[in-house]
């Protein structure tokens, strides 16, 4: 049944820029006790650049593998290689022509150039290609990874380590406030990422969140709504990417942020159009109101 109270709540909903697809995600909203936020482009705008770079080889080499660097880039859609590309092209750099490209979800790319493998990707890729890091090296992405940056690896397979690249991805304004108004009504808020577990903490220690999962690939945050539900709690899950649709769909009232990718929005049973983070408590008491109406 649709009484009118859920219709007057989907207006509201509307007016607010909050699209509520059906009354069971208002019944559902008025009950979460758990929040779980993806980082990159919920916390985050999703908007990355590359702030800082550290090459490890002999400046006559930097310009062919520059080349190789933003081949295998281009060949990506995530948003860290928008980030590598643009950096790239904006000094000149054009890319070399690959073979055998390979994606490989949550740790990075790999192809082939000149009979080599060259990949460009987080530790677990490095650590599958035997790719080692020197201590001063390590250091230098530690100290980048605690001001919340991402540090992809550039490599050979085999090789040591051929360049470090620190990308920023700015936390959205509203994420703070977001995250303590839910908290003042006792929601538990957790952020889930398929990044590095020092960026992760200092992303959340930013925005007052406590409970973090890091290096989570797409299964796992879908296991991990289903853990939290099984544990009693009633979860709302806000995403924006093709990574968070199994999680979307897990959850028992999902959110997508707005602009968010395609099958994110098809998935999610509501849709912040605005950015502002704020939008997810506005939803939740909006459910809860339409809820108390009904009764
Ligand atoms: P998130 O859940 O934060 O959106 P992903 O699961 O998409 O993260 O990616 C996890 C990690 O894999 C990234 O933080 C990055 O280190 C690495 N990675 C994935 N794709 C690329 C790429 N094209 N270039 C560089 N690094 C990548
Ligand atoms: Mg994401």
């Amino acid at each position: 049944a649709t009484p009118t109270a859920i219709m007057v709540g989907i207006g509201k909903g509307a007016e607010s820029n909050i699209l509520v697809k059906d009354a069971e995600s208002l019944e559902l909203g008025s009950k979460i006790n758990a929040v779980v936020l993806d980082k990159t482009g919920t916390i985050t705008e999703g908007k990355p650049t590359v702030t800082d770079s550290l090459w490890l080889i002999d400046s006559g080499d930097k310009a062919s593998l520059e080349s190789v660097l933003l081949a295998l880039e281009s060949k990506s859609e995530h948003p860290l290689a928008e980030a590598v590309v643009n950096y790239l092209t904006g000094s000149g750099v054009t890319p070399a022509r690959l073979a055998d490209f390979d994606s490989l979800t949550g740790q990075g790319v790999t192809g082939r150039y000149d009979g080599k493998t060259y990949l460009i990707g987080n530790r677990s890729l490095l650590a599958e290609n035997q790719v080692s890091v020197p201590a001063n090296v390590d250091n230098q992405v530690n100290m980048w990874e605690s001001q919340a940056k991402t540090v992809v690896f550039f490599a050979r397979a085999g090789q040591p380590v051929l360049a470090i690249l620190a990308i920023a991805d700015p936390i959205r304004p509203s994420a703070k406030q977001a995250v303590a108004e839910l908290q003042q009504r006792g929601i538990t808020v957790h952020m889930l990422t398929g990044d590095n577990a020092r960026t992760a903490a200092a992303v959340a220690a930013q925005v007052g969140i406590e409970r973090v999962q890091a290096g989570v690939l797409p299964a796992d945050k879908a296991h991990f709504v289903e853990q939290l539900q099984r544990h009693g709690c009633t979860v709302a899950m806000v995403g924006d990417g093709i990574n968070d649709a199994p999680a979307l769909a897990q959850a028992d009232v999902s959110m997508a942020m707005g602009r968010g990718a395609d099958i994110a929005l098809d998935v999610a049973r509501m849709t912040l159009i605005s950015t502002d983070l704020t939008s997810v408590p506005k939803a939740l008491t909006l459910a809860r109101k339409t809820v108390r109406t009904i009764r």
